[in-house]
């Protein structure tokens, strides 16, 4: 039967595997006896290997670390947005083998199962082991395989898991996009190594994900979007649900057209928002100085309230801090206390691959523990 502790023993091997068992022991709170009886039938069923280490015990004995198996299969990892699918094959320590990228050309819940299961199909093509699992993330609240609302996708109660399971035969798991970069972050990303990170994702929405102890929070309300409306100038533009200077309004690629275009009379993209501020356009420089001011608060805030001073910034609004990074910077150090941590900002630049990779730790870490437990 599948416990949390198997879970726990998964992801400690998965993120710190080759490790060595006395490690994993206090990793896990565990005595070395229940570790042994915990992780006995995922040697047993060949998920863990005991690798061989040069280094010795303390009584002559070879460690022999444990690591996961790489003959384990492979995996595909999937960000779903509003407007594309990216997917990632990989292995079971989530390195990249293959991508593809496709436009969504439908937002029906009937195609995009259909081209999730074609872009599977695309990648089980190669030369690569078996797949044993699918993950798929996307922005919106999740609960098991059923995705209770996606708001880019339009979608309320769609059991998205069961239908794209059956369609490709494999075993699905689906989880929000923010929880699968957090885990990306913590596994193999910008904030490997380190115990405690907010992470922040800046583009059509505002996400927020958060890890402290070295576990990532994942409570129920991790898909609802709550970084997505934090008041951040009171002075600000109104977002569509009324908030004057919230994250949505001053931050999201959308909330920064909408006022250039307002200021302007005329349809405008990002990029443009961008480009006319970077050439010193008045009305794009405010809307730009304003997203920067902004997004200083709302990294300081998190610092602040979660008492953990690194903050990962990610999402394919990274423009903005390209373009902005000092007013950032400085807004950020203006909201700490001097007697804190100055505020460490990491950036993952890595695009949609770094997401759909996170959907691919996920998928991994389900398999694994499933078949350890012998579902
Ligand atoms: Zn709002």
């Amino acid at each position: 039967m599948l416990t949390e502790s198997h879970g726990a023993l998964v992801r400690e091997v998965l993120i710190h595997g080759p490790i060595a068992r006395r490690d994993l022991s206090r990793r896990l709170g565990l005595s070395p006896s229940s570790l042994t009886r915990l992780a006995q039938p995922f040697v047993e069923r060949g998920l863990f290997v005991e690798v061989e280490d040069a280094a010795t015990g303390a009584v002559g004995r070879p460690i022999r670390p444990l690591d996961i198996s790489p003959g384990l299969g492979s995996f595909v990892g999937i960000k779903v947005t509003g407007d594309a699918i990216f997917a990632v094959l990989t292995d079971a320590r989530a390195r990249t083998i293959a991508e593809a990228q496709i436009q969504l050309m439908d937002h029906s819940p009937a195609a995009v199962v259909s081209q999730l299961a074609q872009i599977v199909a695309t990648l089980q093509s190669s030369d690569a082991p078996p797949l044993v699992g699918v993950g798929v993330s996307l922005g919106g609240l999740v609960d098991g395989g059923r995705v209770i609302r996606a708001p880019f996708l339009e979608w309320v109660g769609v059991d998205l898991g069961g239908e794209l399971a059956e369609n490709c035969g494999l075993p699905v798991v689906v989880e929000n996009d923010v929880v699968a970069l957090v885990e990306a972050e913590r596994w193999f990303g910008a904030g490997r190594g380190r115990s405690g990170f907010s992470v922040i994702t800046i583009g059509a929405g505002i996400g927020y994900g958060l890890v402290v102890g070295g576990e990532s929070v994942h409570t129920r309300e991790a898909g609802v979007g709550l970084g997505g409306h934090i008041p951040l100038d009171p002075t600000g533009p109104l977002c569509p649900e009324g908030h004057r200077g919230c994250s949505s309004a001053l931050i999201t690629s959308v909330g920064m057209c909408a006022q250039l275009q307002s200021a302007l009379g005329r349809p405008v993209d990002y990029d443009e928002v961008l480009a006319l501020a970077a050439a010193g356009h008045p009305a794009a420089v405010a809307v730009v100085d304003a997203a920067a001011a902004g997004l200083g608060r709302m990294i300081s805030l998190a610092a602040n309230l979660t008492m953990q001073p690194t903050v990962v910034l990610a999402g394919e609004g990274l423009g903005l801090w390209k373009l902005a990074e000092p007013r950032i910077r400085s807004a950020a150090a203006a909201d700490r206390d001097a007697l804190a941590d100055a505020v460490e900002i990491l950036i993952d630049d890595a695009g949609f691959g770094a997401w759909a990779r996170g959907a691919a730790a996920i998928a991994i870490q389900a398999a694994v523990a499933r078949l350890g437990a012998g579902d």
